[in-house]
Order: structure tokens, then C-alpha cells, then sequence
């Protein structure tokens, strides 16, 4: 399979010495990947404007056996999603779930469904009015982490294991995340209110779109912000480069 075609969305890109570009990519078919658009930085360049962060395409790629890179051939559009591009706070919503998604491998062998998902969060994120973004952001995170295998359905406590139902308040470590009751918290814990935790839930199981529709108070949700941050660090073991350089942005 010499040349073949993938559905892929690019997390990241970087230069390979003046002019190339390399793409890290989110493939469909075949999860996380890079792939070499040469020429992409010279001002002429068919690919130029074509290979940026977020923009969802349909990649022509060959791949070479020998060297055991991936070159892009052709490229078609699928969906630019410009308006995250124009926004900062867009951009660094994006940038925050691709740094997720290339740290943990893509949460191993699951690839479409992931990709349909980041596919529907982009779309919603491109579109929603910037000082909503945070929702999806959010619902999205939660959903990929759910995904992935490291947040159960059922929220327990982690001492006494009680579940934790929609509404109810619970409190969290800012270290590691874990939840605790009412009953068993620690006094460093925050608190996370029940709106935060139903929230929590309606992420697991909404499809995103009606999740946004649904939230309507933003600013209760900044302890939830927090839990969700502690929770990506705790499982990647590193700090969010996304988070620290988005300089309170995020
Ligand atoms: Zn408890």
C-alpha cells in the first residue's frame, strides 16, 4: 500500500529545515501519524495555506517504505474550520485537545469513533460564540477521557465508594483529581457543585451539541475547569503546554 487516501485532521504542525512542513495528523483510519508536505512553507506553495492546524481534510499520501515516511501528494478539503483559526481563545481550545489526543497515543486502537467525535467538537467550537467555548471545551475533554477508559459512567467516592448521583455536590484532590463525598472529603478539596457534576454526567452521555444547549451558567462551571485540567495532567503525568503558555486564557 504504496498510496492510499485518509481522512485526517492535523494537531500540530512544524518545519523540517526551510521549506517542508511536517504535519503530525489524526487519521481515521489509522490514528496518530506524520506526514511530510514538502515545499508547504514556501510563499507559493499549493499546500501552504491548505496544511495549518484543525482543518479537516482528505489526504492523498505515499508512503515510502524505504525511508518509512508519509508524503503528501494531494489534498482535499473537507471542512477548513477557519473561525478557530481567527480566535485565540478557539485556537487554544484546539490546541488543548490535540496536546491531549498526541499525549495519550490517542487512547490506543479506537480510532473513528475518536475521530467522529473530535470531527463534531471542532465543527461546534468553530461556530459557538467565543465566550461559550469553554462548554465544549470542557464537554469534550470530559467526553474523550471517558472514551479512553479513565473516567467511569458511574462517578464513586474513592474512599467510601458511594455513587455520586446528577446533582449531588462532590470534592476533588487538585492533585490527582480523585472525588471524595461530602462525607469523606479532605479540607484541601475543592468543591464541585451539583450543577457541575449533572454537567459531568450530560458529557458522558449527551451527544455534544445538546450539551451546549442545555448550560446556560459558564462561570459556575470554573471548579469543574479545574477538576478537568488536574484530571489531563494527572493521567498524561506532564503539564498541559497548551494551559501554562495560553496565559489564563484557557
Ligand atoms: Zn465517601
Amino acid at each position: 500500500m504504496r498510496n492510499y487516501i485518509t481522512e485526517a485532521v492535523i494537531l500540530k504542525k512544524y518545519r523540517i529545515g526551510e521549506i517542508h512542513k511536517g504535519l503530525r495528523i489524526f487519521s481515521r483510519e489509522h490514528g496518530l501519524m506524520n506526514v511530510i508536505a514538502h515545499g508547504a512553507y514556501k510563499m507559493k506553495n499549493r499546500f501552504r495555506i491548505v496544511t495549518e492546524p484543525f482543518i479537516h481534510s482528505r489526504m492523498y499520501i505515499y508512503y515510502n517504505p524505504i525511508k518509512e515516511t508519509n508524503k503528501l501528494n494531494d489534498i482535499e478539503l473537507i471542512d477548513p474550520f477557519e473561525k478557530i483559526r481567527k480566535s485565540i481563545v478557539k485556537y487554544y481550545t484546539a490546541s488543548l485537545w490535540a496536546e491531549f489526543l498526541m499525549d495519550t497515543k490517542a487512547g490506543g486502537n479506537e480510532f473513528s469513533e475518536l475521530f467522529d467525535l473530535l470531527v463534531i467538537a471542532l465543527k461546534i467550537l468553530d461556530n459557538i460564540e467565543e465566550e461559550k467555548s469553554v462548554l465544549i471545551s470542557l464537554g469534550f475533554l470530559i467526553r474523550m477521557i471517558h472514551h479512553m477508559g479513565f473516567m467511569a459512567r458511574d462517578i464513586h467516592c474513592t474512599v467510601c465508594d458511594k455513587k455520586i448521583d446528577k446533582g449531588e455536590d462532590i470534592f476533588f484532590s487538585t492533585r490527582d483529581a480523585s472525588v471524595r463525598c461530602r462525607i469523606c472529603k479532605n479540607t484541601t478539596d475543592m468543591k464541585l457543585s451539583g450543577e457541575s457534576v449533572s454537567f459531568l454526567y450530560s458529557s458522558m452521555d449527551l451527544p455534544l451539541g445538546r450539551l451546549i444547549d442545555e448550560t446556560h451558567e459558564i462561570s459556575s462551571l470554573f471548579p469543574l475547569k479545574r477538576f478537568v485540567y488536574v484530571k489531563l495532567e494527572s493521567l498524561t503525568d506532564t503539564v498541559m503546554n497548551s494551559i501554562r503558555s495560553s496565559g489564563g486564557i484557557l
